[in-house]
């Protein structure tokens, strides 16, 4: 077998689809958008098609649609957008202690600025509690940030009673979707959430290339200051053939979501069975069910220290996952802030192993997986996972 690739909340691989409808766009049509000429007409109607793709995909609006390079500027813009509007003591922001570092950095650095930030903690199934929302609002709570799905847990959060608490308080509501759209329906025409950040390399869609929904009628404080693309709210020109791809990878994840939610909800349980009876010491990390179809956190009991080695044994085997997100490889060996925040221990927060599942997974792979985990496990010789602990 070759290399199984069970990392996707890290980033997915491109489907060969989204390739094809960039392609043009690295070729003859290499127009700038805003030229009159027939040349920037044609790029115009590949950033209208994509617009009017990512809309569909969340029940909205084209002109809801703010392109941005990345899921991390849209959280950038969401948050510094609203609060900069304000003066820093009118402004009260809530967010959640688990969120991705585009959200709590840019808590940080408010902070610095004067903004009041409160964090609401998680339960230990990994859940934002809505009672916790009502009981940290303010007079002057303007925003509350709650993301739709952990990239560390996978678990998925109640934004829509989260945002239905939050509008009944006068405040905005944002939640960073990065890991959820595409793979659970997330429908602005229900919903009433005020700003949605998105990511296309997460839903098999190009790098570099993200954007932020707008309610219609609401204005932000742009971060990026120009042209006047965007509405004036993100000046720059268009990545045009991302915007291509990330189209054509929201029109993909739109038609095939239920089908694509029923296989990995199949192959998520076929793992967890399989990992129940080979490794009885391992146990699963956040809700059951409330959790994205192709997500798994595992920790192993006992090898709570070891998850960074078994991560290179799998890999040696062929085998990419992770200990927790991308972004913590930077802070190797440190507990998950994540765990910690859902209470467990210094140990068993150094100790998860993230399996997420995608489109191009297949179930001999999923097999695979089941047969090498307790494999490795038996390959940890006592030594090395005290040498390891040392070194981290
Ligand atoms: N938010 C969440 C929940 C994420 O998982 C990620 C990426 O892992 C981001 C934001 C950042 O997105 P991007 O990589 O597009 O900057």
């Amino acid at each position: 077998m070759g290399k199984i690739y069970f990392d996707h909340s890290a980033t997915t691989p491109l489907d060969p689809r989204v390739v094809e409808a960039m392609l043009p766009l690295y070729g003859a049509n290499f127009g700038n958008p805003s030229s009159i000429h027939s040349d920037g007409q044609e790029a115009r109607e590949a950033v209208d098609l994509g617009r009017q793709q990512v809309a569909d995909l969340l029940h909205a609006s084209p002109d809801e649609i703010i392109f941005t390079a990345s899921g991390t500027e849209a959280d950038n813009m969401a948050l510094i957008g609203v609060a900069t509007q304000y003066k820093p003591q009118d402004c009260h922001i809530i967010t959640s202690v688990f969120e991705h570092p585009a959200i709590l950095e840019t808590c940080k650095y408010l902070e610095r600025l004067g903004y009041a930030v409160t964090l609401l903690p998680i339960n230990s199934d990994g859940i934002v509690e809505p009672e916790s929302l009502r009981r940290a609002l303010r007079p002057n709570t303007r925003l509350v940030s709650v993301m739709a799905a952990n990239n560390v847990v996978g678990t998925l959060q109640p934004i829509e009673e989260l945002a239905k608490i939050t509008k009944a308080h006068g405040a905005l509501f944002h939640t960073d979707a990065v890991q959820a759209v595409g793979k659970i329906p997330l429908h602005m025409d229900t919903i009433p959430v005020d700003m949605l950040s998105i990511s296309a390399h997460k839903l098999h869609g190009p790098k570099g290339i993200g954007a932020l929904y707008l309610r219609q009628g609401l204005t932000i404080e742009p971060l990026i200051h120009g042209g006047g693309q965007e509405r004036g709210i993100r000046s720059a020109t268009e990545n045009v053939a991302g915007i291509a791809g990330f189209g054509k990878a929201a029109e993909l994840a739109r038609l095939e979501m239920a089908a694509e939610t029923a296989r990995l909800i199949r192959f998520r349980d076929r793992i967890l069975a399989g990992v129940a009876e080979q490794v009885p010491n391992a146990y699963l990390i956040g809700h059951r069910s409330k959790r994205l179809p192709g997500h798994i956190c595992l920790g192993v009991a006992g090898h709570e220290s070891d998850a960074i080695l078994l991560m290179l044994l799998l890999n040696e085997d062929g085998i990419s996952i992770s200990t927790g997100s991308a972004c913590s490889s930077h802070h190797a060996g440190q507990p998950s802030y994540i765990l910690l925040a859902m209470g467990m221990d210094e140990v068993q927060a150094r100790g998860s192993l993230r399996i997420t599942l995608g489109r191009f997974t297949t179930e001999s792979e999923v097999d695979a997986y089941v047969e090498a985990l307790p494999r490795a496990i038996s390959n940890l010789s006592p030594v090395a996972s005290h040498e390891f602990a040392v070194v981290a």
